[in-house]
């Protein structure tokens, strides 16, 4: 399928998708913003390098389909994000999964973080191009982020994307979550050696494994994941380490 000249996510081929997988269909003006969010990055990336991902049909399943897909099992997440919760983005890059849900999501409070500053620059322009008043962004690196109090345990929600091993997103992600909250890792494919290190990660962080969800896209059928992390009890104020190690040192 290819939608070169037709505005994204507009066929009804896709308000079908919508509706069969997350049982939700996005509005006019959601519509809307989502062409917006799509022109914008595109005309972006011609100055900055943000995504490899440009072509329309691409754009759609990779980040809109896939970002709102990673909260689209638990109910419960669409309820709480439709009354409003407080979710922190990591290392969003040109702000996936995070803006999709900024946009379906008015009444959440949503903050972007990345470690670099232009990506973070672009992204404060395209909020206030799409009016959206619920989102924030923050520039620095989730090792410091987490043992600020203004951040540490302060999001109902955490979502990370392609940022790191498992075991680093959990480090990464975890020490942001209030107790009772969850964390999201969307992962490509994933292995029993995985889980099993991220079981033991988890457990260090004050977390547990409550589902790894195995679904595929709907264009082009490609292998996804969500691993879901529990936070049940306080991180141990040593997590995350400094700048670097859960990268190089993983749990
Ligand atoms: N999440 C986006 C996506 O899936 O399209 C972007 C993924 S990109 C491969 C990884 C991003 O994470 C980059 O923008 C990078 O600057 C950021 N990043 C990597 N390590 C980080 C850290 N420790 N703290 C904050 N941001 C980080």
């Amino acid at each position: 399928m290819t939608l070169e000249s037709l505005p994204i996510a507009s066929l009804p081929e896709m308000a079908e998708i919508w509706q069969q997988t997350l049982n939700w269909q996005p509005t006019d003006q959601q519509q809307k913003q989502f062409q917006q969010l799509y022109e914008l990055i595109v005309e972006g990336n011609r100055q900055l390098n943000l995504t490899r991902i440009t072509e329309p049909d691409e754009f759609w399943e990779k980040h809109l389909w896939d970002s709102l897909r990673g909260i689209a099992p638990k109910q419960q997440f669409i309820s709480s994000l439709s009354a409003g919760v407080s979710v922190i983005d990591i290392g969003t890059g040109a702000g996936f999964p995070g803006l999709p849900i900024s946009i379906i999501f008015p009444n959440s409070q949503i903050t972007l973080l990345d470690s670099t500053r232009k990506k973070i620059n672009f992204i404060d322009s395209i909020l206030s191009n799409l009016s959206l008043t619920n989102t924030k962004t923050l520039v620095g690196r989730a090792e410091e982020i987490g043992q600020e109090n203004k951040h540490r345990q302060r999001y109902d929600l955490a979502l990370i994307r392609a940022v790191g091993t498992a075991s680093a997103c959990a480090e990464y992600s975890l020490p942001l979550v209030k107790q009772g909250g969850l964390a999201v890792i969307y992962r490509g494919s994933w292995t029993q050696e995985e889980s099993k290190s991220l079981k033991n990660a988890a457990n260090q962080l004050g977390g547990v494994i409550e589902l790894i969800e195995e679904f595929t896209t709907p264009f082009t059928n490609s292998i996804r994941h969500c691993i879901y992390l529990r936070k049940v009890v306080n991180t141990p104020i040593q997590f995350p380490r400094a700048v670097g190690i859960p990268s190089q040192k993983p749990l």
